[in-house]
């Protein structure tokens, strides 16, 4: 069957390649440590799966509204304005969508045309690159650097910019390296960006994912962003709700008309019980559930942090949001491919290479932990293992 020009400049997100692999590997009855996908190992909390199954007894099987539910759009920018501290959302301005990802695809076909150029970070998650791409815009890749624990150098950014540059894609705290931009990072971006006229796509996912003292900001907190931006967030990570398939954007209010018309041409509208299960997600109930899948995310981080820096040629910084650890593995003389591959064959852990997420991302692998301790005590001491006899 013909293949439309246009899949050519697709790109993938490698975790469900290599969680493939894995797979395999494990029907050959091999043993496999899976630190490679990023999503919580958690139960969804049972307060919100009771609300969905409600809402199944209540008749809410139908379809909704293009934008989502006026109830649960309510209760997504009541918790905007609770949780960002810019007290400027009304209903209007939510799009609930089938998993944050599509607002990614939906803010970006709505606002970007062909031959524009895009600013995204890099590393970074890898389908900021393949929607630019696939839309024929011009990828322009912003290096997050090792010393500055995976923020940029906003001189790099200003560097980039030129009267092209129509959208800046930011996401704090960061998938893969769990760098977190401070609250004057984000305020130079937004002087940048209003300065050049740029949009910005802010993806939120992990906002509520940070440890000690760290705190998420918002750039639409500062003063001329919210009309420039689109924020994206959802359920997956916050509430461990990755299978539910339940995220929103933050738009313009015109511009969340827009979006709402692509979800039409697309999936009609998001699952009408599920969008009732995410108000009860939403509610001040979930936050003991939240708080302790935090309390067990740090812990895992501490370990895993630790045990990888006891091992010869690693060199790991101690990330301060979202469930990933980004060591530097030059010290091995391996490439970063060699490494996950070596890993996963020799090892038995499966991990994803940094250049998984861009080219900035060689030198270093991908560890998820969110995956209890003892398995990543048992990584932990397979990687050891595995290396130390290699060496
Ligand atoms: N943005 C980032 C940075 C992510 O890491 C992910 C998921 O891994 C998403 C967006 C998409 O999340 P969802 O599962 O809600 O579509």
């Amino acid at each position: 069957m013909h293949v439309a020009e246009r899949i050519s400049r697709l790109g993938t997100e490698t975790a469900f390649e290599v969680l493939l692999k894995a797979r395999a590997l494990e029907a050959q009855g091999k043993s496999i440590v899976h630190l490679e996908i990023g999503e919580p190992d958690f139960d969804t909390p049972p307060n919100v799966i009771e609300a969905a199954k409600g809402a199944l007894d209540n008749g809410f099987t139908h379809y909704g509204p293009a934008a989502g539910l006026p109830e649960a759009r309510q209760a997504i920018a009541d918790y905007m304005n609770k949780t960002r501290g810019y007290k400027i959302w009304d209903a209007d301005n939510v799009v609930i969508t089938p998993g944050g990802k599509p607002i990614m695809f939906y803010g970006m076909m709505a606002m970007i045309d062909p031959g524009d150029e895009v600013i995204y970070p890099n590393p970074g998650f890898p389908i900021y690159e393949s929607v630019i791409n696939f839309l024929g815009a011009i990828p322009v890749p912003l290096q997050l650097r090792e010393d500055k624990e995976f923020r940029f150098d906003v001189a790099d950014l200003e560097a980039l910019i030129t009267p092209k540059t129509r959208m800046l894609i930011i996401n704090t705290p960061q998938n893969p390296t769990g760098g977190i931009l401070t609250y004057d990072d984000l305020k130079q971006i937004a002087d940048l960006a209003i300065k050049h006229d740029i949009i910005v796509l802010s993806d939120e996912i992990y906002s509520q994912v940070t440890y000690g003292n760290f705190k998420h900001t918002s750039i639409t907190e500062f003063e001329g962003m919210p009309e420039r931006t689109f924020v994206l967030d959802g359920f997956s990570k916050t509430f461990a709700m990755t299978g539910w398939r339940l995220g929103y954007g933050l738009f313009p209010k015109d511009m969340a008309k827009v979006v709402a018309k692509l979800q039409t041409n697309c999936t009609s509208c998001t699952s009408s019980f599920s969008q009732i299960a995410a108000i009860e997600a939403l509610h001040d109930r979930t936050l003991p559930h939240v708080d302790a899948f935090l309390k067990q995310f740090e812990a895992r981080r501490d370990a895993i942090v630790a045990g990888l820096n006891e091992i010869p040629g690693f060199r790991c910084l101690k990330p301060h949001g979202a469930f990933y650890v980004f060591p530097n593995i030059t010290g091995t003389g391996m490439t970063s491919q060699q490494m996950a591959d070596f890993l996963l064959n020799d090892a038995g852990v499966a991990c994803l290479s940094g250049t998984a997420f861009g080219a900035y991302g060689e030198g270093f692998i991908r560890f998820s932990y969110a995956n209890s301790i003892e398995n990543i005590n048992e990584a932990l001491k397979r990687v050891r293992t595995a290396i130390e006899r290699r060496l």
